[in-house]
């Protein structure tokens, strides 16, 4: 009663904490924080993997430290004048490149001449393959106007999925760049991230809304152009099906719940094919002994990786990681068709439940509790043996965590499930081995372990107990009149009536056919025969019932001895029992024997 109570406390507990656990937003952060990392290193041991190399068509043209300080040799100031970046897009031009991305923005500067943002306005103006950066934010309305931005610039978006949520991706404010660029391109991308809880980039934008518009994503615009050049995809719309995905010919880009897309990183910072800025400049300003430069068909991106420079991104595979590689992966990963899919919710819920049921069923099988807890070990850890597969050759992300904590939960229920059939197992299987089944009396076995165990106990602390022994008169005519059934019925009614005049310390017990015997503890002769004529007044003044509805009268002749007057083995005590009972019996029956 007392244990039931015990472990429907302890179920409500568990249910309590699962249900707290669910809810408790930190303790989710916590779980989702865990996931994120262990994403992390999954990436960083796939990065590694010699087989995953970075596209050859991107280029980034890097203004390193190396670069920074020639500019601040040569031209004396930073940032570099304007006509400088037209020149350097006009070198590049020239080889017939795909597409020129600058991850700079070009904002109205009073650092910069008219004549130098003249000259970067018309090369951008001239080319239609060439990109340039703007950045949203929430700045406060009254310091500055949310301006207008054409709607040229713009990208249609069409969002089918219930679960992909552009309102993570919303800003109230914009920072513009130079209006001329703004209105004589439709290149323009928004260079703003998506960033985890952790701060850790793993993600980035298709677009970004800004007054019920979608702007797109630089690196996003930059890969359409891709698609766009290479015949791929032609169409300016945007499509988020029911599934969350955007179908781009055969490209097929996954979108999380945030409008973002999870990026597959293909190495550390440097992984991309780097020219130093100050080299091209020389190419550019046609230096003698210059190197030259060949960007045909070329994705060039021209952006900072110095870290004095302040664009550095923390992402899976890297702690410092240059913005403009950032840029290159989302291209890369369009290039590839290789962004990642995540499969959370019901799917992992799924598989915890999986992993569950097949760790109960080691646990129930195995006897023993280390093998059991390896065999339990090795499901989980093929699961992330699967898990990287998955990743590696299908860049799909399945979570662990949840799966792992269900797997540990399952396996401590488990075994808290295994020990209490264990016990109950035990406890029915006692039960069967000392007693009698159709009585429900302890059995012969018992009774001898108990009389050996009372002798010895008597002995050592000088006590006394006493036995009675009885056995039902004519019983044999009786079962030959009412038959064996009704012989049964008695046998058990008799029994009942022997525990209902006893006390509960002491043992009755079915000795062997219609005999029974009661050890009363602590009893001298005395008292004893006074319970056992009380017994036998009981038994001759009862009505039994028998099994055809009808009632009969039996009575029981019985022997008592006591330890250690008549003997002090538990044979002795027996005999001299057994003696009373025969003169109980010789006398007339449905007496206690003297
Ligand atoms: P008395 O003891 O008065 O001398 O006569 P009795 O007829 O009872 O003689 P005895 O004790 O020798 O007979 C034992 C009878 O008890 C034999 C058997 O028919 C009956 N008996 C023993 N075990 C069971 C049982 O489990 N069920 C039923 N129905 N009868 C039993
Ligand atoms: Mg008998
Ligand atoms: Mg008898």
């Amino acid at each position: 009663m007392l244990k039931k109570f015990l472990y429907t406390i302890w179920l409500v507990f568990v249910i309590a904490f699962i249900i707290v656990f669910t809810r408790n937003a930190n303790l989710k952060n916590l779980v989702a924080v865990m996931e994120n990392r262990t994403f992390d290193m999954r990436q960083s041991i796939l990065a590694r993997d010699k087989t995953r190399k970075p596209s050859e068509k991107i280029v980034i043209v890097t203004i390193d430290d190396a670069s920074y300080e020639y500019v601040l040799n040569r031209y004396g100031e930073w940032p570099l004048p304007r006509d400088v970046y037209s020149k350097l897009a006009e070198y590049i031009e020239a080889s017939k490149p795909q597409s020129i991305a600058f991850d700079l923005m070009f904002v109205k500067s009073l650092k910069s001449s008219k004549e130098a943002d003249n000259a970067i306005i018309n090369t951008i103006s001239k080319y239609k393959n060439i990109y340039t950066a703007m950045n949203f934010d929430n700045q406060e309305t009254s310091l500055r106007k949310p301006p207008i931005l054409p709607e040229k610039i713009s990208i249609p978006i069409e969002n089918n999925s219930k679960n992909v949520d552009f309102s993570y991706q919303e800003y109230n404010n914009c920072r513009k760049i130079l209006d001329e660029l703004i209105n004589n391109t439709n290149n323009i991308g928004i260079t703003n991230v998506s960033r985890s809880d952790d701060g850790i980039l793993r993600k980035m934008p298709i677009a970004v809304r800004y007054k019920d518009k979608f702007y797109p994503q630089l690196g996003f615009a930059v890969g359409l152009h891709y698609l766009n050049q290479n015949n791929i995809y032609n169409d300016s719309k945007i499509i988020i099906d029911k599934n969350s995905k955007i179908r781009l010919g055969d490209r097929v880009i996954p979108i999380d719940f945030d409008g973002s897309v999870i990026l597959n990183w293909y190495g550390g910072r440097g992984s991309y094919k780097y020219i130093p800025l100050y080299k091209l400049i020389q190419a550019a300003e046609g230096e003698k002994g210059a190197e030259q430069f060949d960007f045909k068909d070329k994705i060039v991106y021209i952006g900072t990786t110095a870290v004095s420079l302040f664009d550095i991104k923390t992402v899976p595979v890297s702690k410092t990681y240059p913005g403009v590689e950032v840029q290159a992966t989302y291209v890369n990963n369009i290039i590839d068709n290789n962004f990642i899919i995540r499969y959370d919710g019901w799917i992992t819920l799924l598989v915890g439940l999986i992993l569950s049921i097949l760790t109960i069923i080691i646990v129930l099988n195995e006897t023993s509790v280390i093998i059991g807890a390896l065999a339990s070990s090795t499901v989980y850890i093929l699961y992330l043996l699967a898990n990287y597969f998955a990743m590696k050759y299908f860049n799909i992300w399945l979570d662990v965590v949840y799966p792992l904590l269900f797997t540990v939960s399952a396996f401590m229920l488990a075994y808290i499930i295994k020990y209490l059939i264990k016990a109950r197992d035990f406890e029915q299987q006692y039960l069967l081995a000392t007693t009698d089944g159709l009585t429900e009396l302890y059995n012969h076995r018992y009774f001898q372990e108990q009389m050996k165990q009372m002798v010895d106990s008597c002995a050592r602390y000088e006590t006394s107990f006493s036995l009675i022994i009885l056995d039902i008169d004519f019983f044999k005519k009786f079962n030959d009149t009412f038959g064996h059934q009704a012989g049964d019925a008695v046998l058990r009614q008799v029994a009942q009536t022997l525990k209902k005049n006893v006390r509960a310390s002491d043992i009755v017990c079915r000795y062997g056919g219609e005999e029974m015997s009661i050890i009363l503890s602590n009893t001298d002769y005395e008292t004893a025969v006074s319970t056992a004529q009380k017994i036998c007044d009981r038994v001759s003044s009862h009505h039994f019932h028998l099994p055809n509805g009808k009632e009969a009268s039996v009575t029981i002749s019985l022997g008592v001895s006591t330890y250690p007057q008549d003997g002090i083995t538990p044979s002795e005590l027996i005999d001299a029992a057994d003696k009373h009972l025969y003169k109980a019996k010789e006398e007339g029956r449905n007496r206690v024997g003297n």
